[in-house]
Order: C-alpha cells, then sequence, then structure tokens
C-alpha cells in the first residue's frame, strides 16, 4: 500500500532528547496549497493513505483545512501527536477536525 507521510510542521511543544527533528532549525509550516497540490498528485498516483507526523502536528494552524483536503481525497489517515493539545485542538467542539487519531507518547 501507498503511504505518503507529510510533515506540517517541525515545530514542536516539547524538547524529547530522543527526537530526531534539529531543533536548531527554524519553525517550518507546509503552506496549504502546496499540501493540496501534493494530496492531488498523490491520489492521482494510487497513494492510499496520509501520515501526518512532525514536529508537533497540532501546531500546524491549517490542522482542521489540511484534515478536510485529505478526507475530501478519500484517503484514511493517521495523526502522530504527542497530544499536550490534544484536548483544544484536535477535540474542540464544533471546530476541530475530529481526528479519530493514533497518539504516540513522547512523539
Ligand atoms: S514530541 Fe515528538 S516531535 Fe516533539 S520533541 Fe518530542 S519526539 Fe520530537
Amino acid at each position: 500500500m501507498l503511504s505518503l507521510t507529510l510533515e506540517p510542521t517541525n515545530n514542536c511543544n516539547r524538547r524529547c532528547l530522543h527526537c530526531f527533528v534539529n531543533k536548531a532549525d527554524a519553525p517550518g509550516f507546509l503552506p496549504l496549497g502546496l499540501a493540496e497540490s501534493i494530496l492531488s498528485q498523490a491520489k492521482d498516483l494510487g497513494f492510499q493513505q496520509v501520515h501526518l507526523t512532525g514536529g508537533e502536528v497540532a501546531l500546524y494552524s491549517h490542522l482542521a483545512e489540511l484534515i478536510r483536503l485529505i478526507v475530501g481525497y478519500g484517503l484514511p489517515f493517521t495523526v502522530v501527536t504527542n497530544g499536550f493539545r490534544f484536548p483544544e485542538v484536535l477535540l474542540r467542539p464544533g471546530g476541530g477536525p475530529g481526528v479519530p487519531a493514533a497518539s504516540a507518547p513522547g512523539g
């Protein structure tokens, strides 16, 4: 099964010693338009699922829109999160993406 892994941001709200993300790098965020282009191409190429990772995905300000795009392409997806913003972002009543998330403690 072809899987697309997207890193919407390298930014994170933790500083785990084992982390492979280079904390010296400036925080970066995937432009939503670029994400849409990548998803469109991935769908055309036969990709069948999407994995969102980072950085901390819940710090990406366009997360809800990104998930709507993924759902719109009919692609199942997973989210790797440290969970520290889970209640306020991922489970936000009425405004959150309503993610059936897979959580990985410590990233
Ligand atoms: S939570 Fe994950 S991304 Fe953030 S510092 Fe820890 S391992 Fe790295």
